[in-house]
């Protein structure tokens, strides 16, 4: 299979400007920051930034195989559960569907907890993957393909996705479609003022200048709690609760050890109401559906959001 690698020069995708500012580089591909809303881009980007997503089985057996045979733990098992317990502990039971489910590792997790579960995953491979090993119920095709009824789910769920999508006004809208009034969004990403602290200290200590912290092949957008918060507001959506989850561990033990630590200096600055500096590793936000159907598309978010490269953060 063929992957297109070409690049594209793209606007900012949450307010349509088109004045970015270069704060890093990953080889060709530019993180910028928009200079109409403050969102994090990539710029230029990958044109099919998922194409490799859809592999071929042999690959995604040899990397996941232990995992789907249940011979070995997820490394994000632990932070799968966190996840689940936050939202069982909002809404129990119901209709579920996690988008962008991948092999379904997540979702694998949720069975059993009260809720019926559906995923959505465009690449085939993942969704046959998710049904032959889990016994999971996986719609082979984009959420906004899918066409799944009005108001047909209490909970739908992001997780380690948002950032990969492209046109995340246009995905929320049509996730906005399809939950339940009442219903719950939960969303989890990288958090951008991580990475880019992670970035300028990586160059600094270590004196380089190639480092590839944002996986600007593929995370194509780079939130931070105030962009991410903006982007759910101007798409209907209220946020309801946000918490810093466990970072997400791989690696030799001490950098398991730094970000364990980065995590407890996180929640405690979170807590005391310092928002998501750039120890948080990752954001994770429960939103639910405003009242009135929103009609900022192409008009931005409603609220500036501060600057995203300031230097206000947690030292
Ligand atoms: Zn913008």
């Amino acid at each position: 299979m063929m992957l297109d690698h070409a690049l594209i020069q793209v606007p900012c995708p949450i307010c349509g400007a088109d004045s970015p500012r270069r704060l890093a580089e990953e080889g060709p591909l530019g993180i910028v920051e928009c200079g109409g809303c403050h969102l994090v881009y990539v710029n230029p980007r990958r044109r099919e930034p998922q194409a490799h997503y859809h592999g071929e089985r042999e690959i995604v057996i040899r990397k996941y195989g232990p995992i789907l045979r249940g011979e070995r733990a997820h490394n994000r098992d632990p932070n799968y559960q966190q996840e689940l317990g936050v939202l069982r502990r909002l809404k129990p039971s119901g209709q579920l569907l996690d988008v962008g489910t991948h092999c379904g590792f997540f979702l694998r997790m949720a069975r059993g907890m009260g809720w019926t579960l559906t995923g959505v995953e465009p690449s085939p491979v993942g969704a046959q993957l998710a049904r032959e090993f889990y016994g999971l119920n996986v719609v082979n095709a984009s959420v906004e393909g899918a066409g799944f009824p009005d108001r047909s789910f209490d909970v739908v769920t992001l997780v380690d996705v948002f950032e990969h999508v492209d046109q995340p006004l246009e995905l929320l809208a049509e996730v906005r479609r399809v939950l339940r009034d009442d219903g719950l969004l939960f969303v989890k990403v990288p958090n951008g003022r991580y990475s880019l602290f992670k970035y300028q200290l990586i160059r600094q200590l270590l004196r380089v200048r190639e480092v590839e912290i944002f996986d600007a092949k593929e995370h194509v957008v780079h939130y931070t709690a105030e962009t991410l918060a903006a982007t759910l507001g101007a798409s209907g959506f209220r946020l309801k609760l946000a918490f810093v989850p466990l970072p997400i561990q791989d690696g030799p033990w001490w950098k398991c050890a730094l970000r364990s630590v980065a995590y407890r200096l996180a929640r405690a600055r979170h807590a005391l109401g310092g928002g998501f500096g750039p120890l948080a590793t990752d954001i994770a936000m429960v939103a639910e559906k405003t009242r009135v159907e929103s009609t900022l598309r192409g008009a931005g978010p409603p609220t500036r959001t501060a600057a995203w490269s300031t230097t206000d953060d947690g030292r």
